[in-house]
């Protein structure tokens, strides 16, 4: 039996990716298009039907736009915290 620590942020598990991206490169392009607001409808379509079946690009759409919200506020407010910018990078680094 194991002491259960009681850490009140440990939602930090990780489920296992047992999806691969191969296109990770072109999927990370065409989420940024996406979220600059560039992308056509017939990219938009092509990229949903792709994200439904590629769990490690579902997640680096969220962190695109979670950044991108971030940067926004960041520019709008001037209150937004350098270190929370940072950590969220981090975050999507260990994607790559
Ligand atoms: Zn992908």
């Amino acid at each position: 039996m194991q002491t259960s620590l009681s850490s009140s942020s440990s939602s930090d598990t990780k489920p296992e990716m047992k999806e691969h991206c191969d296109h990770r490169a072109d999927c990370l392009k065409m989420i940024q298009l996406i979220l600059d607001g560039e992308a056509t409808e017939q990219q938009l379509a092509g990229v949903k039907a792709n994200l439904e079946s590629c769990k490690p690009c579902i997640e680096m759409y969220h962190l695109e736009q979670e950044v991108k919200e971030l940067l926004t506020k960041r520019i709008e407010k001037r209150c937004c915290p350098e270190q929370l910018v940072a950590t969220i990078k981090s975050r999507i680094l260990t994607f790559s």
